[in-house]
């Protein structure tokens, strides 16, 4: 499936209409970033990565990216946790924001491996993660709205 989007450039980036001041620069940050490490490509026989590509504003306001990898086994992971995980390498625990380009060009919501990875490592602030629906639009949703009740109380 990612091989069909080998070639896709995406967008420009940094142009959606429906953000204005701060909000939209962080929006159209996250997304520019995203598209920036969004390569899809084929490593070796058995691995494949960059066909998903995300973004997350950790609560400092620094951006980390992650792209998925995919392999024939379950050695792989997604974008968002590859991304969650380069924010936890660099030392910071807190999510503000998630945006993540998916193959097709457009911006979905985190699986559920990956939003049962945000609760986990913010409990008490998890229902405030935003996280970016449809960019084209400006649709998002909070972690909350999305998943209103987790098993962890
Ligand atoms: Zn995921």
């Amino acid at each position: 499936m990612w091989r069909k989007t080998l070639n896709f450039q995406g967008k420009s980036g940094g142009s959606c209409p429906f953000f204005k001041g701060d909000k939209m620069d962080v929006w159209n940050k996250l997304y520019s970033s995203a598209l920036a490490v969004q390569k899809g490509r084929q490593i070796s026989k058995y691995v494949e990565a960059g066909g998903v590509a995300a973004a997350i504003e950790s609560a400092s306001g620094k951006i980390y990216t992650g792209v998925c990898v995919d392999t024939c086994s379950t050695l792989g992971i997604c974008a968002e946790r590859n991304a969650i995980f380069n924010m936890l390498t660099c030392g910071e625990d807190e999510i503000k924001r998630v945006l993540a380009i998916m193959p097709n060009g457009k911006t979905g919501a985190p699986c559920g491996a990956c939003r049962e990875l945000m609760v986990q490592l913010m409990p008490e602030k998890y229902m405030d993660i935003e996280i970016m629906l449809d960019y084209e639009s400006g649709r998002t949703i909070t972690l909350g709205e999305l998943t209103p009740e987790w098993w962890i109380k």
